[in-house]
């Protein structure tokens, strides 16, 4: 709880800061809290109090808050050469050895790589490069960005307007040209008495005739998270990639995977789109590829996308586009060990290992009589509160049911996020069985009290 001295941090924090995505008047009544350090999958606040984080910072935090290897990459490469940019034909030794290797790590058998400092951006800089090169190659009307209805892409202007969330119209967003089909959530949106594989094939004509619609020639790419996160956890239904891209090809439509959380291991493979089946255009990545120990986005074009883009720019002699910090030396240096602590130290086979056990406790606590349903894939899940699990009926939104549930939880020292009537966990990769057990006793015990206050 927070303390309300004017010199308390919580009153500082309050009176200094502008906050973004937090619920102002419940961090009024409860104050903010403030961090001093993190150990493994713990952060501390000023008053000393631990909590097990469960979504791993923003799903990032993949190998814990203190991982010593990370930490001295950092050093070692602040000592070196502490940064630089990649504009005018430089670009340092650690930002080409990155891109080798995230070229190597992706699906793809050729690539290129352009750095970001963000998701955001990285989406941002993706749209551009479309609309670049629908302008080289002579066709300028190939504007239009298809994405989904709950899905996340991020807050710059453009990114904003990808995100389907309805929260965007408080800015005036979307823009112009960027258009929402439908979200692949079976148990909300799926229709009475149809399956699975009928709804699936009736986003797929949704989108085809959406397709159609705005006209073939005006759009150019469709982005989609392999699992969309802050949406609130949502797999995509049975057979949803292998049914709409033959329909993007059918036009020629990039399909872009925005793979900002689930790339580099979160779903059990490198990327999403492996553990689903299809192969993009192009990978947006972001969060893990640092393990949240730098800020980076980078966008790997495969094989067709970097020939077009690398013809498209050579004939106007550059790509006139990137950020100061793109390719930070620093950054590049602890990607490369995050991926390499990732990959080969252990933490991608630990989320596999961890899953079945993640999977059963979400289950058991999906059993409780207000909860619709549990979903998830990898380590990333979702329980979904409702009033009446029958008729999948929520429950008002006054009632803040998952805020409450999280502030509950946070009170007991483990932080888990509220997203619409979800509950979200996204345990870090270092996650051990006995942290696991704590996290869901201490979810557990907050569901029920919480429920028992507002049924
Ligand atoms: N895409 C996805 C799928 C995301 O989850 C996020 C961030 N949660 C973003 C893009 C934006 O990333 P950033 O916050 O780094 O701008």
């Amino acid at each position: 709880m927070r303390d309300d001295a004017p010199n308390s941090w919580e009153s500082r924090a309050d009176a200094s800061s502008f906050y973004g995505f937090t619920d102002l008047p419940s961090v009024h009544q409860r104050g903010t809290v403030v961090l001093t350090h993190g150990k493994g999958p713990y952060i501390y606040d000023v008053h000393g109090r631990a909590y097990l984080d469960a979504n791993s910072g923003l799903w990032n935090m993949v190998a814990g808050f203190d991982h010593p290897g990370l930490i001295e990459a950092a050093k070692a490469q602040y000592e070196r050469f502490p940064g630089y940019h990649a504009f005018f034909g430089r670009m340092s030794d650690q930002t080409v050895m990155l891109s080798e290797k995230l070229v190597e790590a992706s699906p793809f058998a050729r690539g290129r790589v352009f750095y970001t400092n963000s998701g955001s951006e990285a989406n941002d800089t993706m749209v551009k490069m479309l609309w670049f090169l629908g302008a080289a190659e002579g066709h300028p009307e190939r504007r239009k960005i298809i994405t989904r209805v709950n899905s996340y892409h991020g807050v710059t202007a453009v990114s904003a307007s990808m995100t389907g969330k309805p929260y965007n119209s408080l800015f005036g967003l979307p823009l112009p040209g960027f258009i929402h089909v439908g979200c692949p959530h079976y148990w909300r949106f799926g229709q009475a008495g149809e399956t699975e594989a009928a709804f699936t094939q009736r986003l797929a004509r949704e989108l085809e005739a959406t397709i159609i619609k705005e006209g073939p020639d005006t759009i150019a790419g469709f982005f989609a998270e392999p699992v969309m996160g802050a949406g609130g956890v949502i797999p995509p239904s049975e057979g949803y990639f292998q049914a709409i891209q033959p329909v993007l090809k059918r036009y020629g439509i990039p399909l872009i995977a925005d793979e900002v959380i689930c790339g580099f291991g979160r779903t059990g493979n490198t990327w999403g789109c492996q553990t689903y089946g299809f192969m993009p255009d192009a990978i947006i990545s972001s969060k893990n590829i640092t393990a949240g120990f730098f800020p980076m986005g980078a966008v790997i074009l495969g094989p067709e996308l970097a020939d077009r883009l690398q013809a498209a720019s050579e004939a106007v002699e550059e790509f006139p586009h990137g950020f100061t910090a793109s390719g930070h030396p620093v950054g590049c240096a602890i990607a490369l060990k995050a991926i390499d602590v990732v990959m080969n130290e252990g933490l991608a086979e630990n989320v596999r290992a961890l899953t079945p056990k993640f999977e059963a406790g979400l289950a058991h606590l999906a059993e409780n009589p207000n909860i619709g349903e549990w979903r998830g894939k990898g380590l990333m899940g979702a329980l979904e509160a409702v009033k009446d699990k029958a008729t999948k009926t929520p429950f008002p939104g006054d009632l803040s049911v998952s805020e409450r549930i999280a502030n509950r939880c946070t009170d007991h020292g483990l932080i888990c996020r509220p997203l619409g009537q979800s509950i979200v966990l996204c345990p870090p990769f270092i996650m051990t069985e006995a942290q696991m057990d704590e996290m869901f006793e201490k979810l557990g015990a907050a569901l029920k009290k919480v429920f028992a206050e507002v049924a």
